[in-house]
């Protein structure tokens, strides 16, 4: 048994930069056009021997998701991003479809090709079908249970991955046409508008202006909209499952989200698998035996942007406990702040790009790959241009903050959110 891999979203270079400093083994990424989150900046063509070379200067795999179903028309570019990214070195292609699984072999066979969690696959003789056709990994479906993991686990020696945590579907995994019906953005394209989340009404035929109010509360009435996973708690089991590559999702998310998510997964899973090499008995039980769950990894697990957590399928298949009924928004305790550019020692200054509103007397917290999260209270600012300031209003502006200690280039800076209530996902 290995030690599984942990893999990060990847939805710009930002994201990718933040990924890696945080601690992932392997970053996932999509190609402008044909990937799964076609709102996501994702990569151009020509942006991913970049991205590869950063990636594997850091010890990090990064993967190609081109989990399509692509439509005649999308074949010809989609052998030239194939050849693209072969040439660019990335480590794997996430595929889907039957016809890119078949194409990527023929353009790039010396890449690997790992089964996307699109192509549904939940069962054993369904992982060793695709490990015969040459996948070297299958990422199963968000809806098999871990003790069907273990099962399929035994029965192929593919690898298996599996989501560990993020959004989930109401759809077997994104094979969903609300969106194409509703609004002409297709799921399967990469462009779900997620209607799903969206606030219904009954309307009848003859009476089209005077919609009858569906109401779970004053806003309305959420009756697709699905928790978001979270198998913290369940490390010990997938460990014992004999899972590969515990996956994160959220290409669309902030890095903000990206660095706290992976930050948290990583100690983690180095504590749990530190207890799993020292049980004598490689069960979870054995595991739980040298193994102590930090509270703090929920607790900063519920300052990102989320909907109320469940365990999905892991455990049992979900029941009405598992849908959000009240809300369509997700929730968060803090805001992505700035992140940190360098740090000039001689002057106790950190040099930041700021994405939310900063003001004199605010405290933010830093958020160290290695360590803990560390306040800082503001108490000086000053502008690019050296001129001293007691707030910077506008998104995306560099400045200086007073900073008694060194912090690395690189670290997200969040704030407590001043008014509580929804936000959206960012
Ligand atoms: S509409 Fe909802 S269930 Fe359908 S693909 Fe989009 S997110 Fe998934």
């Amino acid at each position: 048994m290995r030690k599984p891999e942990l893999l990060a979203p990847a939805g710009d270079r930002e994201k990718l930069k933040t990924a890696v400093l945080y601690g992932a083994d392997a970053v996932y990424l999509g190609a402008r056009d044909f990937s799964l989150r076609e709102r996501a900046k994702n990569f151009a063509a020509d942006e991913l021997p970049e991205a590869v070379s950063f990636a594997h200067a850091h010890g990090v795999k990064l993967y190609l998701t081109v989990n399509v179903y692509p439509h005649e028309e999308h074949l010809p570019a989609l052998r030239e991003l194939l050849a693209a990214a072969a040439a660019a070195g990335v480590d794997a292609f996430i595929i889907a479809d039957a016809g890119v699984f078949r194409l990527a072999k023929e353009i790039a066979p010396q890449v690997a090709r790992h089964i996307s969690t699109q192509a549904s696959s939940t069962n054993s003789e369904a992982a060793r079908f695709w490990q015969e056709q040459g996948a070297a990994r299958v990422i199963l479906g968000r809806e098999v249970s871990l003790a069907d993991c273990a099962k399929i686990a035994a029965q192929t020696t593919a690898e298996l991955e599996i989501f560990v945590h993020g959004a989930m579907c109401m759809a077997y995994s994104g094979r969903c046409l609300l969106s194409s019906f509703l609004t002409g953005r297709s799921a399967n394209l990469g462009d779900c508008a997620q209607p799903c989340r969206w606030q219904y009404q009954l309307v009848e035929e003859r009476r089209p202006g005077a919609p009858l109010p569906l109401e779970e509360d004053r806003w309305g009435s959420y009756i697709l909209n699905s928790k978001d996973l979270c198998l913290i708690e369940l490390l010990p089991e997938i460990l014992a499952a004999g899972i590969s590559s515990l996956k994160i999702e959220g290409r669309m998310k902030s890095a903000y989200y990206v660095a706290n998510v992976t930050r948290i997964y990583r100690r983690a899973l180095d504590a749990c698998w530190r207890a799993f090499e020292r049980a004598e008995v490689k069960t979870a039980a054995g595991c739980r035996q040298y193994y102590a769950f930090d509270p703090d990894w929920t607790a900063e697990l519920q300052k990102v942007s989320h909907r109320q957590y469940c365990t999905g399928f892991a455990l049992r298949p979900p029941g009405p406990g598992d849908y959000v009924y009240d809300s369509s928004y997700s929730f968060r305790g803090y805001d992505f702040a700035a992140v940190a550019l360098g740090y000039d020692q001689k002057l106790r200054r950190l040099h930041i790009e700021q994405r939310n509103h900063l003001a004199l007397g605010d405290t933010v917290e830093i958020l160290l790959p290695e360590g803990d999260v560390r306040p800082l209270s503001i108490r000086a600012i000053w502008r690019e241009d050296g001129e001293p300031a007691a707030a910077l209003p506008h998104a995306m502006e560099h400045a200086w903050l007073a900073c008694d200690e060194a912090v690395p280039a690189g670290c997200i800076i969040r704030r407590p959110v001043r008014e509580e209530g929804g936000a959206a996902d960012v």
